[in-house]
């Protein structure tokens, strides 16, 4: 049932919109420069429910109101004209995302190409596995990939190139840039002994980067708001911080870096033999394994 106003104007208005409405849902493609008689009779026994802005109708109901009421038709083709670009609108944007999507999975597996049928050529050679592209509910895969590939303008294929292209580059940088971080922060390592090693990086921009690294036995992974020098500075920090967690040799009183004491060495250089225990820690309902390390009393060799 309909749930219109007793006003004039306003009654009016919402007929016209109703109209527009369940005409749109019937037929996006309607003609909305068409008579009062002939809109009517589009609508004219169709009964199933329609949801409008005032209720749900049918096309029937509409029909006899138009007739008996008569229809804002400014107001109405006002209406259809919006629906229709709204709609244009989403389709593009469906569209957009099928095109973006299709520029990541093969970004995954191409090498750079200078033109789109080469990027096609080399979907032979790309692993079985499936994407699963849930902003438009797609899967996407190396056996239906070329089909959807050829389905684009030609317009749309060059900016898929383009993506293509761009994306690999950046994943490159990304990867020298990892390695140029890893690299120095393996060289302070060094230095003490301590391991370092990046297992993911990401430059998301100037100002932004993912990053999982190993310093020692401490896994971060994290997200990093600052420079790629601010970065690599605060990391290098981390380092210095594990560098300072330091056990004392009972025996000799040599201070050992905790990380060389549990994975590096086995002795210290009094003799005395480093053993590395597990302990366990409660902490409110959750039980931590710990390592610790002690040391035994070196031999004497007289
Ligand atoms: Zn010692």
């Amino acid at each position: 049932m309909l749930n219109l106003s007793k006003n004039k104007n306003k009654r009016k208005k919402a007929i016209a919109i109703v109209t527009a409405q369940v005409l749109f849902h019937m037929d996006p493609e309607v003609d909305s420069h068409q008579e009062v008689k002939e809109l009517a009779s589009i609508l004219e026994n169709r009964t199933d429910p329609v949801g409008t802005a005032y209720g749900w109708t049918s096309g029937d109901e509409v029909a006899k109101l138009i007739i008996e009421e008569g229809l804002d038709t400014i107001e109405f083709k006002s209406r259809i004209s919006r629906y229709k670009g709204r709609r244009h609108l989403t389709e593009k944007k469906k569209n957009n995302n099928l095109k973006d999507n299709i520029s990541d999975y093969l970004s995954k597996y191409c090498q750079k190409s200078k033109t789109y049928d080469g990027l096609i050529d080399q979907v032979q050679f790309f692993p079985d596995t499936t994407y699963k592209y849930f902003s438009d509910g797609i899967e996407l895969n190396k056996e239906n990939v070329i089909d959807l590939m050829k389905t684009f303008t030609e317009e749309e294929k060059v900016s898929i190139l383009n993506d293509v292209n761009d994306k690999i580059a950046k994943s490159d940088e990304n990867y020298e840039l990892g390695n140029e971080l890893e690299k120095y922060l393996k060289d302070i390592g060094d230095r003490y002994g301590i391991d370092c090693y990046i297992d993911d990086f990401e430059r998301v921009n100037k100002h932004y980067y993912l990053i999982k690294v190993f310093i020692g036995n401490q896994g971060i992974l994290t997200d990093f708001n600052g420079t790629f020098l601010e970065l690599r500075s605060a990391l290098v920090k981390e380092i210095e911080l594990e560098a300072g967690d330091k056990v004392t040799c009972p025996y000799c009183g040599r201070k050992i870096i905790r990380f060389v004491a549990m994975n590096v060495i086995k002795n210290c250089d009094c003799g005395a033999r480093i053993v590395v225990s597990n302990y366990r820690v409660t902490k409110g309902n959750a039980i931590y394994m710990r390592r610790r390390v002690s040391f035994r009393k070196p031999v004497k060799s007289d």
